[in-house]
């Protein structure tokens, strides 16, 4: 009896929830097959409201879409009507706008003589004004890498473009999140791929191409058009709620007779922008689910579906990567981080890959709000099994990438550390 007690506390530790002895790795996380420990780590991510609201929304719709899409025989775009509905709903909106704008415009032109037409001419300006549509621009500190520096890097994206039959990108840029995107930005719309650095640097050059090729699958789709249009219209809705929405009651010292039915008004007004609101998201979430599988298939069509899969399986070693800038921020060692965090991978205990597939299979665990489970992501690739023809870039282009890539190493670890300390300091 005694002996047993003893190898327990040499070999590995007792479950708290089912009592199940369970192996123990010195600096990893234990963890037990009936659930203990498995959860998924939130790890600091903002939530606003919008996320909250889709994370609902994906618990409640998610397995519906899923199952939909893997009954089908081949995976269609099409038309829905949830799609047109938000078109419409959305056009709507954008018909307001620009109806008040004219009118305010309107007002203050030909009655200014009128001071009260003046006054609701103006506040109409400045409603048109503050609802006004933003295009999503650089932010502070990326800037779009030359054609000249990183010339395989172009190829690349040229070349899978072509395959994909896709409109050329018009630039690159480099960042140090754990990510990669396709955006439109300004006016003009120029398509720009911001690719991650960290999320690159622990993938093969095949998987990287993957990763580019489920972007280039969103342009395909017409995602990123869909959800400009949407988009806009969604934050002049934000814009008129916040607007109507009164100061709440218990902010007032005294409310006069006459305020109390002004102000039961105004909250009446304010529910109208907010349930179009609501409704708008709602169609917008299967559509953007949608494309998101979509955007894998067309990928695998490009890359071949086993890229695709082994580089979602990676999406689970982000914690890895936080964990090593947080040691190196605090130790100021002189140590190349991509590298570090490549190592730290491959000599990962079986128990700890295995304890990170196995939160890879739950239902909360996905790249961000809006991607759909990245297990279901893997499940219906492995159903349709999709490989290309030809390769859509040759290996020697996308070793020269994987290179160029490389050279940027420094510099994004310079700024992923201090970003850190910044950010360690602002508590
Ligand atoms: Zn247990
Ligand atoms: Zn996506």
């Amino acid at each position: 009896m005694e002996l047993r007690e003893i190898n327990v506390l040499e070999n590995g530790q007792v479950c708290p929830e089912c009592n199940a002895v369970i192996p123990f790795n010195k600096g990893y996380v234990s963890w037990c097959d009936c659930g203990f420990n498995l959860d998924t780590p939130s790890a600091g991510k903002t939530v606003t409201k919008l996320q909250k609201l889709y994370e609902r929304l994906g618990e409640k719709r998610g397995d519906g879409i899923y199952k939909k899409l893997s009954g089908q025989q081949k995976l269609r775009q099409g038309p829905s009507l949830s799609k047109g509905m938000a078109f419409l709903l959305a056009s709507l909106v954008h018909l307001i706008s620009i109806g008040s704008l004219t009118l305010g415009i309107f007002f203050v032109i030909f009655h200014n003589n009128n001071y009260f037409l003046l006054a609701g001419g103006l506040i109409l300006l400045g409603i048109a004004w503050m609802a006004r549509p933003r295009v999503p621009a650089l932010e502070k500190g990326e800037w779009v890498i030359s054609r000249q520096d990183f010339p395989g890097l172009y190829q690349v994206v040229d070349q899978l473009a072509d395959a994909m039959k896709v409109t050329k990108i018009d630039g690159i840029i480099i960042t140090g999140d754990f990510n990669a995107s396709v955006t439109q930005i300004g006016w003009r719309r120029k398509g720009i791929v911001t690719i991650g650095l960290p999320l690159f640097s622990i993938l093969e050059p095949e998987e990287q191409l993957a990763v580019l090729a489920h972007e280039f699958g969103h342009i395909s789709n017409g995602d990123l058009t869909r959800s400009f249009y949407i988009g806009t219209a969604l934050y002049t809705l934000q814009t008129w709620y916040e607007l109507l929405e009164p100061v709440p009651i218990d902010e007032y010292d005294n409310f006069g007779l006459f305020e109390i039915p002004v102000y039961y008004f105004m909250v009446f007004l304010a529910q109208i922008p907010y349930s179009i609101f609501f409704l708008l998201v709602h169609l917008l979430f299967d559509a953007s689910q949608k494309g998101e599988y979509l955007a894998d298939n067309r990928a695998a069509k490009a890359v071949g579906y086993q890229h695709l899969i082994s580089t979602l399986k990676k999406f689970q070693f982000e914690e890895a990567f936080h964990l090593k800038v947080r040691e190196l921020a605090v130790r100021k060692k002189e140590i190349n981080l991509f590298e570090a965090v490549k190592e730290q991978i491959n000599s990962m205990p079986v128990r700890e890959k295995e304890r990170l597939y196995r939160i890879a299979q739950l239902e909360s665990s996905k790249l961000d709000s809006t991607h759909p489970p990245t297990f279901n992501r893997i499940q219906l690739l492995e159903k349709f099994r999709t490989i290309p023809d030809v390769s859509a870039v040759n290996r020697v282009i996308l070793v020269k990438m994987q290179k160029e890539l490389e050279t940027q190493h420094s510099r994004v670890q310079d700024q992923i550390i201090e970003d850190y300390r910044y950010y360690l300091n602002m508590w």
